[in-house]
């Protein structure tokens, strides 16, 4: 007579046996896996039986991917990714793949990488042309602007830029956003730089001398939006050793620089004749006009006009 042991065992096999069986049929009868069997010459029963417990992982997390809740939610065993079957030379493999969802989240991670931006609020890095609002016919215009330059900007051997201006709160480094996202789609670098920031930042790197290499990098990146030119406190230096030199440097290499401004070409131009060293105040026609030749030169003003989407802020 058996032990009580041996019983015990013999009736847990049973029972193990018993799930297995279970699992096995259920896994059989499943369309997906009647599907693999009948697609590929080289998965049987056999083998989906000899491989179960991958087989059914592979069935679960399939499963999941039908019924999916989202890149972020994915229950997988590895964040989006799928489980596919290969069975090259007889030996079958359950391998893993990224989805469509996390291949487009890369591919945005990639683009994203494309942009530069100091200073620059998130919903600006994110702006689409789809949303960009047709509330006045200076919007159409600018928008079509924008597009044609987005399409055809080619920094390096065109030099031409855009001068968006008009009233705060119209939409105007929104516009900016959009283009650097077409622009970062045709895997044209941006640096989005909201220049009183930028100016600041400049001014404090002198006493490390960090400044230079901050002007370097804004200085050559091939498409460069210098976001609310004439919002900035001038110094004749940052006037003009810092945006003298960027703009003539640009202009010289053929990189197009963007500006949006509260002002048009003659208010510009009168803000860059005042400069500010401690209490002094200076007057310096000659060298505002010398910046406004190489904005002029290249840039057609271009309004916008329309609703302000931050008056309820
Ligand atoms: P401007 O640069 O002309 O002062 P902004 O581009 O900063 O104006 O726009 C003002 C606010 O409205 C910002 O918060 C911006 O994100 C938002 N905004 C502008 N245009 C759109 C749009 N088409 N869709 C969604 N938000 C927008
Ligand atoms: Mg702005």
């Amino acid at each position: 007579m058996d032990s009580i042991s041996d019983q015990l065992k013999g009736w847990k096999d049973g029972a193990f046996q018993k799930r297995l069986q279970k699992k096995e049929a259920e896994l059989l009868a499943s369309e997906r896996i009647q599907k693999l069997i009948n697609d590929d010459s080289i998965i049987t029963e056999e083998i989906v039986k000899k491989h179960l417990n991958e087989f059914d992982q592979y069935n679960k997390e399939r499963n999941h991917c039908d019924h999916c809740p989202g890149l972020e939610d994915c229950p997988n065993m590895m964040q989006g990714y799928q489980p596919v079957v290969s069975s090259d030379f007889g030996d079958i493999r359950i391998g893993y793949q990224p989805c469509v969802l996390k291949r487009q989240d890369d591919q945005k991670h990639q683009q994203q990488n494309m942009i530069k931006s100091l200073y620059i609020p998130k919903e600006i890095v994110e702006a689409t042309f789809s949303n960009v609002d047709e509330d006045d016919t200076s919007k159409l215009r600018a928008k079509a602007k924008a597009l044609e330059f987005a399409h055809t900007a080619d920094p390096g051997n065109d030099g031409q830029g855009l001068y968006f201006y008009g009233k705060f709160g119209v939409g105007k480094t929104y516009m900016m956003g959009a283009i650097a996202n077409l622009l970062a789609e045709r895997d044209i670098e941006t640096m989005l730089v909201y220049t009183p920031d930028f100016f600041r930042e400049i001014k404090q790197g002198i006493s490390d001398g960090s400044y230079q290499e901050k002007l370097e990098a804004v200085k050559s990146v091939p498409v460069l939006i210098l976001d609310d030119i004439g919002a900035e406190n001038l110094s004749s230096w940052l006037r003009d050793e810092v945006l003298g030199s960027l703009l003539q440097y640009r202009m010289m290499e053929k990189l197009p620089t963007l500006f949006t401004s509260n002002y048009d070409f003659d208010e510009l131009e009168a803000h860059l004749m005042y400069t500010q060293k401690g209490n002094v105040e200076r007057v310096e026609e000659l060298k505002a006009k010398r910046i406004m030749e190489r904005i002029r030169y290249n840039h057609e003003p271009i309004y916008l006009n329309g609703e302000n989407r931050r008056k309820n802020n």
